[in-house]
């Protein structure tokens, strides 16, 4: 809509702005992606009723955009490609989906994107709720091997939660109002999970990292002593450097270079959604990780998600979406 959308009385370049305006959501929102997502959808083959699991279905037409409609003879119900999944009743055509997403991986903040590709707040509040949920085991079963590196990052808990030693001292250094997010890497794979407040323990060492880095690897890490039980329980070889030692050095000849890098990454990609709900910390981390990890390729990382959110049968249940 421009401001001059609807009025009779349009001055020519008014005109030409509004029709120009239109012409490209109508693009957006097109039928020409509508068929082309229809085509592409109808390529999959469906092998079970999206709704009870039930082989015993027929084809039942198409739906308005033209995909392919089935009919469940054991539940009776009406399903395609997309029931349940985060392109069920989309009013968006996947090709927006796939900008959206694009803008993701490129650091873009979710609600930037959004006013970009005109989403409605609560579309894009929906997509990033789906998101989530796509990737919410996507990092249980990443094994780190090889040469792998560990670290800690801390993110500071938002304003209203902040824990204070008196009046109007709050605590200092790794207090309970730091985050502890547990980060980790190898040659191709990031790992990224919360740790809990304040300085790594043993245990929360344990807990993050010791079902992700495969036995008898080469660790390499800074002198945090709760490593040692990683060392220990995985029968890893162990270098250590002094983190505050190799401040200045350069990246090349930094020896914990690649695991600096990660968390100065994560701090970036945190940074453009500064302001979210620390309740989906593991969500943003997750969503990281994703982004870190193979393929490399932004249309590659589309490619795989639509997978994943095609296939999923787990959509079914919404959760408040934690954004902005
Ligand atoms: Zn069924």
């Amino acid at each position: 809509m421009t401001p001059w959308t609807g009025l009779t009385n349009q001055t020519p370049l008014q005109k030409f702005l509004d029709s120009r305006n239109t012409a490209e959501y109508q693009v957006r929102h097109g039928e020409i992606a509508r068929m082309d997502e229809a085509e592409m959808l109808n390529s999959y083959d469906l092998t079970e009723c999206k709704h009870c699991g039930s082989t015993d279905f027929i084809s039942y037409g198409r739906n308005r955009y033209g995909v392919k409609r089935y009919r469940c003879k054991s539940c009776g119900k009406l399903f395609s490609i997309v029931t349940n999944t985060v392109f069920d009743n989309h009013k968006i055509p996947i090709s927006e989906w796939m900008e959206f997403m694009l803008g993701v991986f490129r650091f873009q903040s979710f609600q930037s994107i959004g006013r970009s590709l005109r989403i409605t707040d609560t579309t894009v509040k929906y997509w990033i709720s789906k998101l989530f949920l796509l990737l919410s085991d996507y990092q249980n079963d990443i094994v780190l091997r090889g040469d792998v590196q560990i670290d800690e990052t801390f993110y500071k808990v938002i304003k209203k939660d902040i824990r204070k030693r008196d009046e109007t001292h709050e605590y200092r250094g790794l207090s309970k109002n730091q985050i502890c997010i547990g980060i980790g890497c190898d040659a191709s794979h990031t790992l990224c999970i919360i740790e809990g407040y304040g300085k790594p323990s043993r245990k929360s060492t344990a807990e993050v990292f010791s079902n992700h880095i495969e036995h008898g690897s080469n660790l390499t890490h800074d002198e945090e002593k709760a490593h040692n039980i990683l060392v220990e329980m995985l029968g890893l070889s162990s270098r250590t450097f002094n983190a505050k030692a190799l401040k200045g050095i350069k990246d090349d000849d930094n020896p914990l270079d690649k695991i600096n890098e990660k968390c100065r990454l994560l701090k970036r990609f945190l940074y453009a959604h500064s302001g979210f709900d620390r309740s989906c910390l593991q969500d943003y981390l997750n969503l990281f990780s994703f982004i870190c990890n193979p393929p490399c390729d932004h249309f590659e990382k589309v490619e795989k998600l639509l997978l994943i959110a095609l296939k999923s049968p787990n959509l079914l249940k919404y959760r408040d979406a934690c954004w902005f």
